[in-house]
């Protein structure tokens, strides 16, 4: 099985299949960050080259079985994976986080995109947090009145005027969150509608502190087969191999 990853849900699953004698699996990452976290298990690093080149990858290694298990926010591959599976008939199974809600005292605007957060920031200066990576920051060269305190798995140069960037990788606590957010006297926050619990407690800690989210919602992906949990994958496939689950 092909494992698309770049996730801690995809590392999980890799490690949950690596004791079941009936599976072989394949965990694949991007390699976009500096500091990739090696499984125990068989991984690959790069990109297959579109749809095409990952369908020409499903075939050459006669994979049964794709599970894509990117984050919400990848959406290019999530889309390749729908196109590779159908060109080669691959049963494809997405695992995918159920996206955070708003719980009462949350003070959330949902917008569409990274450039709408950035306007929904306003134009009056403010201290923000923002927890995007690289790639994103710059949607928000268009607000550079603000002070930004930026969190990302590994540092970069934000091309900012007024940013801070600590580089750091989840899980983090409730309380250092809090911590966090008070000695900074951050004002605002910006995240993705990721859905995963390593870096949920940012979002608590905003709402006991009365602290405005702006949370950008997940892109459109094409339709698939999803499950939640990695149980969920464990069943598809007994179900595609007709073995039980265990
Ligand atoms: P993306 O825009 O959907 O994908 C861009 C290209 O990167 C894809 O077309 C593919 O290249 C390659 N790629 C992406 N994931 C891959 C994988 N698991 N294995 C091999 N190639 C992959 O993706 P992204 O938003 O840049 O994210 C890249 C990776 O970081 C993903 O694995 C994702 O799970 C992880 N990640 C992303 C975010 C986020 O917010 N976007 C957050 C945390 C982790 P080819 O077309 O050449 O195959």
């Amino acid at each position: 099985m092909l494992i698309l990853g770049g996730t801690n849900e995809g590392r999980r699953l890799a490690k949950r299949l690596a004791g079941d004698a009936r599976y072989r699996t394949l965990l694949s990452y991007a390699g976009r960050t500096e500091r990739v976290r090696a499984p125990d298990s068989a991984h690959r690093i790069g990109g297959f080259g579109g749809a095409q080149g990952l369908a020409d990858f499903l075939r050459e290694h006669a994979f049964d079985a794709l599970v894509d298990s990117t984050h919400p926010f990848a959406a290019r591959i999530s889309a390749n994976a729908v196109a590779a599976a159908a060109l080669t008939g691959t049963p494809l199974l997405r695992l995918a986080r159920p996206r955070w809600r708003p719980l009462p005292g949350d003070l959330w605007t949902e917008v569409p995109s990274m450039e709408a957060a950035a306007e929904a920031l306003g134009s009056a200066p403010r201290r923000v947090f923002l927890t995007v990576g690289r790639l994103e920051i710059a949607a928000f060269l268009r607000a550079p009145q603000h002070d930004y305190l930026v969190r990302a798995i590994d540092a970069f140069e934000t091309g900012l005027p007024r940013a801070r960037v600590i580089a750091a990788r989840g899980p983090f606590s409730f309380e250092a969150e809090h911590q966090l957010l008070v000695e900074q006297r951050i004002e605002l926050l910006v995240s993705k509608n990721s859905g995963t619990p390593l870096t949920y407690e940012k979002l608590a800690a905003a709402r006991a502190l009365g602290l405005p989210v702006v949370m950008v919602e997940r892109p459109h992906v094409p339709e698939a087969r999803e499950t939640a949990s990695l149980e969920g994958v464990v069943e598809w496939l007994a179900t595609l191999h007709g073995a039980p689950s265990t």
